[in-house]
């Protein structure tokens, strides 16, 4: 596989990059971001979502508990009644943030949780136990579901697990099993999502539209449109390469080392993430989004403030600015309000500039910082314009279900 800072950065797939890293950070200080990549075939919304994985920071967790169980802040029934001191006894060690996969084969056995057949069998102390499943144990990391519109349209039932799971942050998850206690506990994971909207079953908001609103942003990639961009799928998909890609050491140092520096800076933006806050005029602004635009969803709101949050962080702003939110507003909307409102708000957010269009609704109290730094208010969101056409190709859609 080829690591992550090796991976072709081109203007479909930027963003991209910054979602996957902006929901590692957040995952990490245990507020998941879940993020669903759409696009066509070969766009490698599932290769940028794997490579990931290189550059997964470390969490510490209680010595060999399954649930990934925080020291300071034990959840699972094994450890949640544990005083500190009994917990210091049982040790603590450090793993890599999980990251698993659910496959559109997956049972819900696999997923949340199942009997534990080892124990069950163990001739010398059979004891009838639970084992997690996929979902808890990927607390305090990521699962990940490519193709998840076919999965919502195949399995409702593991559909409505992840509904209780992206449900609140943390969400929780439900653990039964025939003949024993229903298990409960929370659960922080960040999912991800991949699909291709163009294939069979078609786009997840129309498949289960309540789904597609718990991903708090989706990017879509767009077709490719130009010649280069085609030429490139087609050779990553040649024989050749492939071979030749199957040749190569798996992982040299100098990968690692460069994964580490990714790693490295997670662990900065994570403390920077932990105290940051967004102006009180920001969130106003997100408010009036809100209310002018007649959004549905709450959650877009919310997903708009800890993207903003997100990405002035690791774009290194010293302080949140109004392109941060406007950034956000495509990438939390796409799946979410029909493709006119979209342009509707983005030409509103364009034509009014900062000046007029944002700053009249500040308040007075931060008159003064809008003095001191007029440079932070120059840059609102992208034009229509300069958009690319793949981030408005099915804008067309109508979202109400028939
Ligand atoms: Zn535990």
């Amino acid at each position: 596989m080829i690591p992550f800072y090796k991976l072709e950065r081109y203007e479909g797939n930027a963003p991209l990059f910054d979602l996957t890293m902006m929901s590692i950070v957040s995952t990490y200080v245990g507020e998941p971001l879940h993020v669903h990549a759409e696009g066509v075939r070969g766009t490698g919304k599932t290769t940028i979502a794997r490579a990931a994985r290189g550059i997964l920071p470390k969490i510490k967790r209680i010595k060999d508990c399954i649930y990934n169980c925080d020291p300071d802040n034990p959840h699972c029934p094994q450890h949640r009644d544990l005083t500190a001191a009994e917990i210091e006894a049982l040790g603590v060690e450090e793993i890599t943030m999980p990251f698993l996969e659910i496959s559109q084969s997956a049972k819900v056995g696999t997923v949340a949780g199942s009997i534990d057949l080892a124990r069950l069998t163990d001739p010398l102390h059979p004891e009838a136990r639970l084992l997690p499943g996929l979902i808890p144990q990927a607390h305090r990391g990521i699962i990940f579901i490519d193709e998840i519109n076919r999965l919502a349209d195949t399995s409702p039932e593991i559909t409505d697990i992840l509904l209780d799971v992206m449900g609140n942050k943390p969400g929780h998850i439900q653990i039964e099993e025939a003949g024993l206690p229903v298990v409960e506990i929370p659960v922080s994971v960040s999912v991800w999502a991949a699909s291709n909207p163009d294939e069979e079953p078609g786009p997840l908001e129309e498949i289960r539209r309540q789904l597609s609103d718990r991903f708090d942003m989706v990017y879509y990639m767009g077709r490719p449109d130009s010649v280069e961009a085609i030429a490139r799928i087609l050779k990553e998909n040649s024989y050749a390469f492939k071979v030749s890609q199957a040749k190569k050491k798996y992982s040299t140092a100098e990968d690692e080392a460069q994964n580490d520096v990714y790693r490295q800076k997670i662990l900065k933006w994570a403390e920077n993430y932990r105290n940051a806050d967004l102006p009180d005029y920001l969130r106003n602004y997100i408010s009036r989004l809100y209310i002018k635009h007649n959004l549905e969803s709450i959650r877009a709101t919310e997903a708009m403030q800890q993207g903003a949050l997100l990405h002035s962080i690791i774009k290194g702003h010293d302080k949140v600015l109004i392109s941060d939110v406007t950034d956000m507003i495509p990438l939390v909307l796409k799946h979410r309000v029909n493709g006119d409102v979209l342009v509707r708000m983005l030409n509103d957010v364009d034509m009014k500039g900062a000046k007029e269009g944002i700053l009249s609704f500040k308040s007075k109290k931060n008159k003064k910082d809008e003095e001191t730094s007029p440079d932070y208010f120059q840059q609102v969101a992208r034009p229509l314009k300069d958009m690319s056409r793949g981030e408005l190709v099915n804008t067309e859609k109508t979202l109400t279900p028939t």
